[in-house]
């Protein structure tokens, strides 16, 4: 019978990491505070798109104790293209609010912190304390969670357990630069539609390799 042998989490970050070395967010900010909107909106919708609605929004509100105030549907109307405009808009003027309140309009830096914060979840909190504050974080978003499953180093469709799955299997030290790295390479390789596994580096260590090309061979 046939086994499959699941590559390491060390011998793929050393393949990936080094084809995407700065790999950050492609999320447009200028601080923290404009990150955390800007990853709140981001929800559903691409990084571009949020790209092109948020200039407008943090010239209209460009701190928290300003979007604390707003009206909701002034901000509605600039949040609208990101899709789920209403929660969105909720979500980050409650935040603003939070920050205003708690942490004198800054952005906290603990996931436990951050995650009580409205529209604010595990990857969020991640991606705010790994870019902001250069803490250890695993950012699993939707390309990192199908890449991870598809290469049998995080079989799971959970992000949380997805998370825990790659934290065990690497040394902190290494955990913002291989999500990142996962993330563009599922994001330009590990396409979730089509896989560009004849083209992909890490083809030879991948379990799903074969499945994905005798798919294409058979059409
Ligand atoms: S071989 Fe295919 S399925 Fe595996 S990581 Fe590469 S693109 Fe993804």
């Amino acid at each position: 019978m046939e086994t499959t042998t699941i590559p390491s989490a060390r011998t793929v970050f050393d393949v990936l990491v080094p084809i995407w070395p700065n790999a950050g967010s492609a999320l447009a900010y200028r601080n923290c505070f404009e990150l955390l909107v800007s990853v709140i909106l981001s929800a559903q919708c691409t990084d571009e798109q949020v790209n092109k609605a948020t200039p407008a929004l943090f010239a209209a509100y460009p701190d928290a104790r300003s979007l604390a105030g707003a009206g909701r549907a002034d901000v509605e109307a600039l949040v609208r293209t990101t899709g789920f405009y209403r929660a969105k808009a909720a979500n980050i003027i409650a935040t603003a609010r939070m920050l205003v309140d708690e942490y004198d309009g800054s952005v906290p830096d603990t996931i436990e912190e951050l995650t009580r914060l409205p529209g604010v979840g595990r990857k969020t909190a991640n991606l705010i304390v790994s870019v902001c504050y250069g803490k250890p974080g695993i950012v699993v978003d939707t390309h990192v969670l199908r890449t991870a499953r598809r290469l049998g180093l995080a079989p799971t469709d959970d992000p949380a357990r997805s998370e825990r799955m790659l934290g065990a299997a690497l040394p902190e030290s290494m955990w913002t630069a291989f999500s990142y790295a996962l993330n563009r390479h599922g994001k330009h390789v590990c396409r979730a539609r089509k896989p560009l596994c004849a083209f992909c580096q890490v083809a030879s260590l991948c379990p799903s390799a074969e499945d994905f090309l005798s798919a294409a061979c058979l059409k």
